[in-house]
């Protein structure tokens, strides 16, 4: 019996472009999404590859991609309820909000693999996140299962355990901010230390934020997507225990890249936001016994410096698009395996090079945060009376600095191996030695990351009192 029913689990904006893909292929295509609405404001960068998709498809005009530069950037929620609709309008069953609760496989073909997944769902309340009260479980068949859960389906137990996936995770970590802002207008009176504010504002933003940071313009906010490449575990701390911190932070580095002047956080849910940067990829991308796969951030997490997680989720989709031209043709019963591994190595190809090219974020920003960390303490000793605080603030700095030189031939390391996946540009590729893998690098990575955490333990590098006036100086009339 042929592939004839693909199941897509989670329907996020990698998920929906899967679904709309799988359907042209297939005639039985599901979705199963946990959110009953799409509403995250945040804007991904679209680059030239996925708008060409999105024209292909016909959507792009509805997420005003093809408008006019006026329009600016669509943000997820418009993004993915376009194609939710244009998925629905194909014939796509969506099984929204709904959660898998088991899975069990149907019979197995003579090479020791399920032909098919028995899913087991159950309706799910997003509000209170919790199963709806006396909703009947669901089932659904899948001859394909599509993993699209983002960066969850590592923690998982129904991905890991039941479907056999192992991920690797890098320990080492950056922090990262966003905030959306009211669109920035001329204003024909600034307030009267607005000059020195915005000059106080580039400076905290030079020490605090990686030069990489991204802004984007929809068609009535702007959104900022800042690494936080000068800031300590502790800092992390505080402004995750202080949404008024980190609303003057974000107030500072908005302020920094706008015009200075009418800089004001747009009055909407979650007009800020602070999260952990962490890289981790999926060792093998199809389960070793069910027919099921995984694909943009439930197979590797992207860094947003290294281009928009949407943009480097749809790099693999190529792979998709071939595996499910080969299983249209293919009988369940007979040996597919070689298929399977075929998506398997080149999505390998594809997971590798992000998470090396995460890896490389990852490294340059921590060195940057050593970088300050060493400059202030340097600062700090040359203040102090006593001979001996200094030699204690001198031995730090320097352990800071053998760190940031360990880190950059870290960052060196991953970038000799980023060339072998990146296409080719006629330059003699480096030899690589039998012990440089990425695995061995990412060890590396974390002991000096544990390092790193030992030194700054006591330390923030944040101030309070600088934020502070950037504000009041900034203030509106
Ligand atoms: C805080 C934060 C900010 C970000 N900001 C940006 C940004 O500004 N720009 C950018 O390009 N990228 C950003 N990203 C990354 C970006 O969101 C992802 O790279 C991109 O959305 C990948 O899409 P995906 O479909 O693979 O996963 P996701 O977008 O994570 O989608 C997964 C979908 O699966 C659903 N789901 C999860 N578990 C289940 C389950 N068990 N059952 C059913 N459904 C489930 C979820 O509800 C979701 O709809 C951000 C990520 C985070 C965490």
């Amino acid at each position: 019996m042929a592939f004839k029913r693909v199941v897509i689990l989670g329907g996020g904006p990698v998920g929906l472009l899967c679904a709309i893909e799988a359907r042209q292929h297939f005639k039985s295509v599901s979705v199963v999404e946990k959110r009953s609405t799409y509403s995250r404001t945040n804007v991904p960068v679209v680059d030239n590859d996925l708008r060409l998709h999105f024209k292909t498809l016909g959507v792009h005009q509805k997420m005003g991609l093809g408008e006019s530069a006026m329009q600016g950037d669509p943000p997820f929620k418009r993004i993915e309820g376009t194609l939710f609709d244009h998925a629905s309008s194909r014939g796509i069953e969506m099984l929204r909000p709904f959660v898998v609760t088991s899975v069990s496989g149907g019979s197995e073909n003579k090479f020791g693999r399920y032909k098919s997944i028995l899913l087991t769902l159950r309706q799910w309340d997003d509000q209170s996140r919790k199963f709806v009260d006396g909703a009947k479980p669901l089932t659904v068949n899948a001859d394909l299962l599509v993993i699209a859960t983002g960066g969850g389906a590592a923690a998982d137990p129904l991905v890991t355990e039941t479907l056999g996936f192992t991920y690797e995770k890098l320990k080492a970590k950056n922090y990262g901010a966003y905030g959306i802002f009211e669109k920035t207008g001329d204003v024909l009176n600034p307030s009267p230390g607005h000059k020195e504010g915005k000059l106080a504002a580039r400076e905290i933003s030079a020490k605090v934020a990686a030069p990489a940071s991204i802004r984007l313009q929809t068609a009535d906010y702007n959104y900022l997507l800042a690494t936080l490449a000068g800031i300590t575990r502790n800092d992390f701390k505080l402004l995750q225990s202080s949404q008024e911190r980190l609303k003057k932070l974000l107030f500072a580095l908005e302020s920094a890249r706008g015009s200075g002047i009418t800089e004001k956080l747009k009055e909407v849910e979650k007009n800020v936001g602070l999260f952990k940067i962490a890289i981790q990829r999926a060792r093998q991308f199809y389960s070793p016994k069910y027919p099921a796969v995984l694909v943009g951030d439930a197979a590797v997490t992207p860094h947003p410096e290294q281009g928009s997680g949407y943009t480097t989720g749809f790099r693999g989709f190529e792979e998709l698009k071939r595996l499910l031209e080969a299983l249209k043709g293919t009988d369940r019963s007979k040996d597919n395996s070689l298929i399977f591994q075929g998506f398997n190595d080149r999505y390998e190809l594809h997971v590798s090079r992000k998470a090396l090219q995460g890896t490389v974020a990852i490294v340059a920003n921590n060195r940057r945060t050593l970088e300050t960390y060493a400059a202030d303490i340097r600062a700090l000793a040359a203040r102090t009376k006593y001979l001996g605080m200094r030699q204690i603030l001198e031995h730090d700095a320097a352990t800071a600095d053998d760190l940031a030189e360990e880190l950059k031939a870290q960052e060196a390391a991953a970038k000799k191996m980023l060339a072998y996946l990146e296409p080719d540009k006629g330059q003699e590729l480096p030899e690589l030695g039998e012990d440089e893998t990425a695995s061995a690098l990412w060890k590396r990575i974390d002991t000096t990351w544990g390092q790193l955490k030992k030194l700054m333990k006591h330390d923030a590098l944040l101030d309070d009192g600088r934020l502070a006036e950037v504000e009041k100086k900034l203030a509106i009339q």
